[in-house]
């Protein structure tokens, strides 16, 4: 049984992992560590039922305290950077869900992780179609190279661009340079600030937020007299959960730092 322990278990994306990692039967749910809601029960707050684990606030305590195989992270662009670290220091391996880390701070939690001989897993995008959706992006930029992103979430999301988004432009990007395919020039010289959306390795993104929205994207490829959308959506968060349950159980199988979930399928 793999022990795991859940950073932002009481979170949306947080207190559906507790209740995956839960019905799991290799997976043990032994603590959950928040800001917020300290003391409450996190079956409770997952909707499982009490569990009598409560919600814990002191990261590097409850690590010292319980020392879980596995810690997963779902908490907040601001805070997972340290996060990572802390867990990384205790020795513990970990997957990361939380967005809005940089390549900086990757390379810097794959030199720690190296040191202290664990495994760290960060994925942008845990379901299975959103990898599938980048998959084939990658594979039609070389023939379509003009192309901009569209990404719609849930009005509470912290971060803009999405993890997705910037990962699917870094994807395209990198396919389009090795084929040698160039884009045409953008014209628009006249714009309000923000009409053309932001720029990732030349990329244009468009980030919507509105309530209703989960995590969709869409990847849209302009040519001569015809067009081509790949469309992605996550309608639910269970969508990630299969994602993040392969994760956890393959993470050691991979010493070091590993980007993106198309490595473990
Ligand atoms: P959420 O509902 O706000 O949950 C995050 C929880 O973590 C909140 O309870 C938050 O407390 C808590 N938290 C914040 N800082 C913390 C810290 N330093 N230590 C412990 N807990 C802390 O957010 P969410 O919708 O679950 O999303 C969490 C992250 O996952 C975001 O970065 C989001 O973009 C990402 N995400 C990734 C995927 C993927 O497939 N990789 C899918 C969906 C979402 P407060 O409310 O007090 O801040």
């Amino acid at each position: 049984m793999l022990r795991v322990l859940v950073n932002g278990a009481d979170g949306r994306m947080g207190s559906q992992v507790v209740k995956a990692v839960y019905e799991d039967k290799d997976l043990e749910f032994v603590g959950g560590v928040s800001i917020t809601n300290i003391g409450a029960d996190a079956g409770e707050l997952a909707g499982i039922g009490h569990l009598g684990i409560p919600i814990r606030g002191d990261l590097g305590k409850v690590l010292d305290d319980i020392k879980p195989d596995v810690v997963v992270d779902f908490t907040a662009p601001r805070a997972i950077f340290e996060n990572a670290r802390t867990v990384i220091s205790h020795g513990t391996n970990m997957v990361v869900g939380t967005t809005g880390l940089t390549a900086e701070q990757r390379d810097v939690l794959a030199k720690l992780s190296a040191e202290h001989k664990t495994s760290i897993f960060i994925a942008p995008n845990f379901s299975i179609g959103a990898v599938l959706m980048m998959k084939v992006a990658t594979e039609i930029a070389p023939f379509l190279p003009d192309v901009e992103i569209i990404e719609l979430h849930h009005n509470n999301k912290l971060d803009a661009p999405s993890g997705t988004a910037i990962m699917t432009a870094n994807k395209i990007a990198a396919a389009r340079k090795a084929a040698g395919a160039q884009p045409a020039p953008d014209k628009t010289h006249e714009s309000l600030e923000g009409a053309r959306g932001t720029k990732v390795d030349d990329i244009t993104i468009h980030s919507v937020r509105l309530p209703g929205y989960v995590a969709h994207q869409e990847v849209l490829f302009g040519g001569y007299g015809e067009y081509l959308t790949i469309r992605h959506d996550s309608v639910d968060r269970k969508s990630f959960m299969p994602g993040v349950i392969l994760a956890v159980k393959k993470v050691t199988s991979r010493p070091g730092l590993t980007f993106g979930l198309e490595n473990y399928l």
